[in-house]
C-alpha cells in the first residue's frame, strides 16, 4: 500500500550513503537535480552511462514510496533513458529498482538504476526463466495476488 502523503516519512538513518550524496556531503557525478530528486552516475557501472535516480528525501525502497514521488522518479528515469539513447548511442535501456537485500538492494535508500545497453557491450543479464512445474500454479498465484492487491 502506498504511504499517504500526509504521513511523515520515517527518519533517515544517520549513515545513509544516498542521503549524504543527496545533501552533497559525499560527492557524486551529477546529471540532474530538482527539488525532489537527484540523478548521478553509478560508481560501479554495469555499462557506460549507468545512472541512478534517487529521491532527496529518505525512502527505503519502492514499496514504501508515496505514489507521487515514485511517479516523479519514474518520469525522470524515463528522461535519463532518452538521454542515454540520444547522447550515448544506447540501443536499449533497463530501468531497475531492487527492493530489499534478498532482491539485491545494497543501499537501503530508494534508487532506480537506468542502465544503457549497447550492441557491442559485454553485459549480459543472468535472467534464467523457469517454467512452472504445474500449469495450475500461474492461475493460483494470480488469484492470490489479485486478492492481496492493496
Ligand atoms: P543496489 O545494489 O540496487 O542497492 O545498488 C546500489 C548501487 O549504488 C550500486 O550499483 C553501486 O555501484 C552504487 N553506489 C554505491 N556507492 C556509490 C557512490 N558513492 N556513488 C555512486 N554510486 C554508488
Ligand atoms: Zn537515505
Amino acid at each position: 500500500m502506498n504511504t499517504p502523503d500526509s504521513v511523515p516519512a520515517p527518519a533517515a538513518p544517520a549513515d545513509c550513503l544516498f542521503c549524504k550524496i543527496a545533501s552533497g556531503a559525499i560527492p557524486s557525478a551529477k546529471v540532474f537535480e530538482d527539488d525532489q530528486c537527484l540523478v548521478f552516475m553509478d560508481i560501479g557501472p554495469l555499462t557506460h552511462g549507468h545512472a541512478l535516480v534517487i529521491p532527496k528525501q529518505h525512502v527505503r525502497a519502492i514499496t514504501e514510496a508515496p505514489l507521487d514521488l515514485a511517479s516523479h522518479l519514474l518520469d525522470i528515469a524515463q528522461r535519463v533513458a532518452r538521454a542515454q539513447v540520444a547522447a550515448l548511442g544506447a540501443k536499449g535501456v533497463n530501468i531497475v529498482t531492487n527492493d530489499g537485500e534478498l532482491a539485491g538492494q545494497t543501499v537501503p535508500h530508494l534508487h532506480f538504476h537506468v542502465i544503457p545497453q549497447y550492441p557491442d557491450d559485454q553485459h549480459v543479464w543472468n535472467w534464467e526463466p523457469h517454467p512452472y512445474a504445474d500449469p495450475v500454479h500461474a492461475p493460483v498465484l494470480a488469484a492470490a495476488l489479485a486478492g492481496a492487491m492493496p
